[in-house]
């Protein structure tokens, strides 16, 4: 599928503002990305034309508002190869989704003495979690290492693994550098010990095609924020057996069947994980959004990413103060650097008054900033509306400022 980057920039409204009075050149779609005028527009008409509380109103606005709910389901189901929508949780985020596996299953079927497997790689929100749930379980935390170039050790992952571990947690693309984690290899190894495995796509999703069924994966999360849909709004994905047999993360209304004040009863998956009223036309714009990216295609998409990529590591690498961080072999969309005497901060300020926006910090990662001996990096993010000139914006403003660092 031929895909035009430029012509994609028209349909995204907030490209045509300025930064600093300078035309905006994003470079941060890792931490959000864009919102296309269809995205947009899905939202106002939710709210214009068919607004209402979902399943409670017996009448035609509500009933329709319901509808339009479930098939935001159904495209969130069919965009990641899952085999029934029943299996597709609304929560507020990756953060959210995570949390509702660590506390419903994690609570379940961890013991004192058990482990939980994650990566060096890992965002805060696929740590903390794991790691509260090892503080009250009395279990332990084991994190698989990375070598110089920001890539898994995989002996150490498979060694790692033990008849204690209960689950194992990673990121299918970290956030922070950009690695492609070998997520098949990783499911096959865990499931081979009957172990199992969610993934975290928070960051994949937007820049490439995902099959749940095809990955082999029991968990998969992301946000719908970042797949260039309203943020406020996230996916879990849980293979139905799984989630049949876990208790509910929140309570109140909507995820019950019965009350009385002696005892409750609840509705099936998902129904039972998504109490309150949600975010309806937060799940109408996701739909909006997934139906926008099959529009253009995530093979294009992924295509067009992984050529700026190399295109924005060959520029960086050309200029000898900088210093990549994460040089893996298979990476794409985050290019993550350091300047030699110039902190990150200062760097982001300055290309901000270029117009250019860049994250400055630690990206969410401390612990992986930490391998790396580096308080925080530079990192431009990329998407799909990221065009070469982008970057060259980006590689103007580092030569500014190491002049003026010099
Ligand atoms: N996981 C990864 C890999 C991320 O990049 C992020 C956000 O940057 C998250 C999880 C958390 O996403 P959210 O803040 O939308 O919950």
């Amino acid at each position: 599928m031929s895909f035009d980057p430029y012509a994609a920039r028209s349909d995204f409204p907030i490209l045509e503002r300025t930064n600093r009075g300078k035309p905006l050149v994003y470079l941060d779609t890792a931490a959000s990305a864009q919102k296309p005028r269809a995205v947009i527009d899905a939202i106002s008409d939710c709210y214009e034309n068919h607004y209402a509380n979902i399943h409670r109103g017996v009448y035609e606005l509500s009933e329709r508002i319901t509808r339009m709910h479930e098939e935001a389901r159904e495209k969130v189901a069919a965009f990641l190869g899952a085999a029934e929508s029943r299996e597709i949780v609304f929560t507020r985020n990756a953060t959210e989704s995570i949390n509702l596996v660590a506390a419903s299953w994690g609570r379940q079927n961890l013991a004192a003495g058990d482990e939980v497997v994650i990566t060096t790689l890992e965002h805060h929100a696929n740590i903390v979690p794991w790691q509260l749930l090892c503080e009250e379980k009395n279990a332990r935390l084991r994190v698989v290492p990375i070598n110089d170039a920001g890539e898994l050790e995989m002996h150490s992952f498979e060694a790692m693994l033990s008849e204690r571990t209960r689950i194992v947690a990673a990121s299918h693309v970290s956030n922070a550098l950009g690695t492609i984690n070998p997520v098949r290899k990783i499911v096959a190894i865990a499931h081979e010990r009957g172990i199992p495995v969610l993934l975290d796509g928070a960051q994949a999703v937007p820049r490439f095609g995902v099959d749940v069924r095809e990955l082999g994966c029991d968990f998969y999360v992301f946000s719908g924020h970042k797949l260039y849909g309203p943020s406020g709004m996230g996916v879990l994905y849980g293979r139905a057996e799984l989630l049949e047999a876990m208790a509910p993360y929140q309570s109140g209304g909507d995820m019950i069947e019965t009350v009385s004040f002696e005892k409750s009863t609840f509705k099936s998956a998902p129904y039972k994980f998504e109490a309150g009223t949600p975010d309806i036309a937060g799940a109408i714009g996701l739909g909006a959004a997934i139906d926008y990216l099959a529009g253009i295609g995530l093979d294009a998409i992924e295509h067009h990413e992984l050529e700026l990529t190399a295109y924005g590591k060959e520029l960086l690498e050309a200029i000898p103060e900088v210093r990549l961080i994460g040089t893996a072999a298979k990476k794409t969309g985050v290019l993550s650097f350091v300047v030699e005497g110039i902190h990150p901060h200062d760097l982001g300020t300055i290309l901000d008054m270029e117009g250019v926006a860049i994250r400055a910090g630690h990206h969410c990662a401390q612990p992986l900033m930490e391998r790396f001996d580096v308080p925080a990096t530079a990192r431009a993010s990329l998407g799909l509306y990221n065009i070469r000139e982008d970057l060259d914006h980006l590689i103007a403003g580092l030569h500014k400022a190491i002049e003026m660092f010099r």
